[in-house]
């Protein structure tokens, strides 16, 4: 069943501030395309699920993303919101890191956020409509120890961001991103560094141990969405108030 709000798509859905984005975008009625590798995660979130498709597609693999999104966009009709979401941090320091790690968070953080929004833009400038919303992170705009590849996937976000903006704000298409502060969601169980890990949990407590809750992240990224297509928030920067 389809009603006349447009198609929100999102990726990585299937945890953290996904599933949080997901819950309140189907709150409010619209279609959704949810992506992730784990799609069993999604299928167990709490739904209504008349107007939700499910796909399993990796961000990095742009065929399978593109063929997920082409399904979507056949029953719902074109994507007005992406949500360039998913992605991954692993923790360490350049000298020790496995190359591989680099390599992983590269290609997830930032060629999956290119593989998305080639995926829509053409449209998007076509019908002079949309929005693309990017996860970057504080990480996207200063540093921090043990986060050296994180951090230049982050920076890189920011940059393509912005980059992009400029380039399709004649077209009417917003693009925009949300710079969140720690959460806990399953982004550290990735870090196969403990002493990363350890003094994560040491920084932690110069907070007094409170991180953000993922649902205030997914209201940032709705109320970006909810403005009118002229007005473009370009970036929300969140974190809990006592981080630093
Ligand atoms: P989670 O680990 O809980 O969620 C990450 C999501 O990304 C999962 O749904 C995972 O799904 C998906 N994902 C990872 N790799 C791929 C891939 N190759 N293809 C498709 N999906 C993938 O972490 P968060 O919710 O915290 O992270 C969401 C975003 O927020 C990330 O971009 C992260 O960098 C950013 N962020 C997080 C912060 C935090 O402190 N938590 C702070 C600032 C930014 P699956 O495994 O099922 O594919």
């Amino acid at each position: 069943m389809t009603n006349n709000k447009p198609l929100v798509v999102i990726t990585g859905a299937s945890s953290g501030f996904g599933a949080e984005m997901a819950k309140l975008f189907n709150a409010d009625g619209f279609p959704m395309l949810l992506l992730g590798r784990r799609v069993e995660k999604i299928e167990a979130l709490p739904l209504n699920f008349d107007n939700v498709m499910i796909e399993k597609a990796d961000v990095t693999d742009k065929d399978e993303f593109e063929a997920a999104i082409h399904k979507a966009e056949k029953v719902y009709g074109k994507t007005d919101l992406l949500i360039n979401n998913a992605g991954l941090m692993l923790l360490g320091n350049v000298w020790k890191q496995d190359p591989k790690e680099w390599q992983t968070m590269l290609d997830t953080n930032v060629m999956g956020v290119l593989n998305g929004t080639q995926i829509v833009l053409n449209d998007m400038m076509e019908r002079e409509h949309g929005t693309i919303i990017n996860m970057s992170s504080l990480a996207g705009k200063k540093t921090f120890v043990n986060h050296a590849a994180y951090v230049a996937s982050k920076f890189g976000v920011h940059g393509l961001s912005e980059t992009i903006r400029q380039e399709v704000s004649d077209k009417n298409v917003r693009v925009a991103m949300v710079a969140p502060g720690a959460a806990e969601t399953e982004l550290l169980t990735h870090v196969t560094d403990d002493s990363a890990l350890s003094d994560y949990e040491s920084w932690k407590q110069t907070m007094g141990g409170i991180t953000l809750d993922p649902k205030h992240v997914a209201q940032s990224v709705k109320f970006i969405y909810d403005m009118p297509q002229e007005v473009n928030i370009r970036e929300i920067d969140i974190a809990a108030t006592r981080q630093d």
